[in-house]
């Protein structure tokens, strides 16, 4: 886009984040005929749902759900998406907003590059791959999963070890140097702004007692989302990462870092008892076999057909026991929870194979800077707060300033495809009023 090239952009509305929430809402605005632009600061659209293997309570594949939308949304003619991208400062009102944007370089061009792959075959050097969640590796030229949008590589320099062969390879020379690509500024005027920046995942090392990067074996819920995922590192193969073998038992432990005084963290994160069950029927539907716990302080299934779900985990085997443990022993060859089923006062020590931590859901650290660079308020637990959390949930105390997902609260999908609505529709208000 000419524009872009010069730096300078004139937009309608543009929606930070571009996962569930941030593609929802620039879809719901652009099919109003609203020029929009997509802000991603990762190298593909798409968020969380894009790692996930299946989605509660109907267990419908997640990319399967995504992907057509992420596809659709790249060509949308009344859309802009741009990855590797970050937010810098926010100024204005409504109806005239000035959005300051850096956008990192991706050494790829993006005008040639075809998303062949070739280039990734035969990069020699492989990293931790942040997709996979810490369980699988990528090149230092890469694309993050298979689906991405765009579907160009990005290359990390501080990985590369300049060997060369990527751009021997690539038949279109699209493998660009240190000093061909550089990081650039880019303003973009806009009546509103969508913010849709998301969540981050508690991190499960503030709760040792559970023994996380001690023991191999205890891995966290979004871990286990990449490993039972056909498209992920394992290829949905099931497997203790100290041996490799099958586990014949599973726990789940719930309420990681959530509703926990102990820390300061009193909310429940909505989700992880559903993913809980979601995951334990994965595990009996492919190995039948195989014992699965899930250790719980309440079951929150709230939601439309939810309660049914967890009946369905029940009748299809899972243990579901009331009680919380309070740490996670090592026993040599697999790993031991001592818990108290509080409803039968039984002192219980579980065997596991494979521990899961259900880990909450806390504001992303860009979403606190962005709301304060914006004078917007945060709860105590730093999630965006809303201007009304009943009569004006997408709304904020700045007019021309609107919220998606997950980044007001803990949500699951289809609370954060009815929230983007929400804020699409206002933000395209302020468009229409602005031309008035
Ligand atoms: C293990 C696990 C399993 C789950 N399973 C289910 C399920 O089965 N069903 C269900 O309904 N829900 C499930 N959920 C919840 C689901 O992941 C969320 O409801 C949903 O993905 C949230 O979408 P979002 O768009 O609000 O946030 P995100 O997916 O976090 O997207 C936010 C996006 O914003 C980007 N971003 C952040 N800051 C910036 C910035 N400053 N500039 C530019 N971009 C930025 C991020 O890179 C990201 O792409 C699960 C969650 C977990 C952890
Ligand atoms: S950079 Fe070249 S080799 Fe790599 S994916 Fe793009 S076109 Fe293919
Ligand atoms: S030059 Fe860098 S990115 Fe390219 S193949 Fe070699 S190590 Fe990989
Ligand atoms: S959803 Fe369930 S596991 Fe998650 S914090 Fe709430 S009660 Fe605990």
């Amino acid at each position: 886009m000419s524009d872009l090239a010069r730096g300078i952009c004139v937009t309608e509305v543009v929606v930070i984040g571009g996962g569930v929430a941030g593609i929802q809402a620039a879809m719901d605005i652009a099919n109003h005929h609203i020029h929009v632009t997509l802000i991603e600061r990762e190298p593909s659209i798409g968020g969380h749902m894009a790692m996930l293997d299946k989605t509660f309570p109907t267990n419908d594949c997640s990319m399967c759900i995504l992907s057509p939308k992420m596809a659709e949304i790249s060509r949308h003619p009344y859309v802009t998406i741009l990855t590797l991208a970050e937010v810098e400062k926010i100024e204005g009102s409504v109806g005239n907003f000035t959005v300051t944007v850096t956008k990192y370089p991706r050494y790829i061009n993006e005008k040639e590059c075809t998303g062949c792959g070739d280039c990734v075959t035969i990069c020699p050097v492989e990293v931790y791959n942040k997709f996979d969640a810490g369980i699988g590796v990528r090149k230092a030229i890469y694309k993050p999963h298979a689906q991405v949008v765009p579907n160009f590589v990005v290359k990390d320099n501080l990985h590369c070890v300049e060997c060369g062969l990527c751009y021997q390879v690539c038949g279109k020379e699209a493998v660009l140097k240190v000093t061909e690509d550089k990081v650039r500024t880019i303003e973009l005027k806009a009546a509103a702004v969508v913010i849709a920046t998301g969540y981050t995942l508690f991190d499960a090392l503030k709760k040792s007692q559970f023994g996380y990067l001690r023991y191999a074996d205890v891995i966290t819920s979004l871990e286990f989302e990449r490993m039972i995922n056909a498209g992920g590192p394992s290829k949905g193969e099931l497997r203790r990462l100290s041996t490799g073998e099958s586990p014949k038992s599973v726990v789940f432990v719930q309420c990681v870092g959530s509703r926990d005084l102990a820390i300061k963290r009193n909310l429940c994160s909505c989700v992880c008892c559903m993913f809980a069950l979601k995951n334990s029927m994965l595990i009996k539907e492919h190995h039948p076999e195989c014992e699965v716990f899930i250790l719980y302080s309440d079951i929150r299934a709230y939601g439309k057909g939810y309660d049914e779900y967890y009946e369905r985990a029940k009748s299809l085997g899972v243990k579901i026991i009331k009680g919380l443990p309070g740490e996670v022993q090592d026993a040599g060859d697999h790993l031991v929870i001592p818990v108290e089923n509080t409803e039968t006062r039984e002192f219980l020590n579980l065997n596991a194979d494979l521990v899961v931590l259900s880990v909450g859901m806390e504001p992303e650290p860009d979403t606190v800077r962005l709301a304060e660079s914006l004078g917007l308020p945060l709860d105590e637990h730093q999630f965006l707060n809303p201007a009304d959390m009943k009569l004006d949930p997408a709304g904020t105390i700045t007019p021309g300033i609107y919220i998606a997902g997950t980044s007001l609260a803990p949500k699951d999908i289809p609370d954060c495809v009815m929230s983007a609505g929400a804020a699409a529709m206002k933000a395209s208000l302020d468009v229409i009023r602005s031309v008035q």
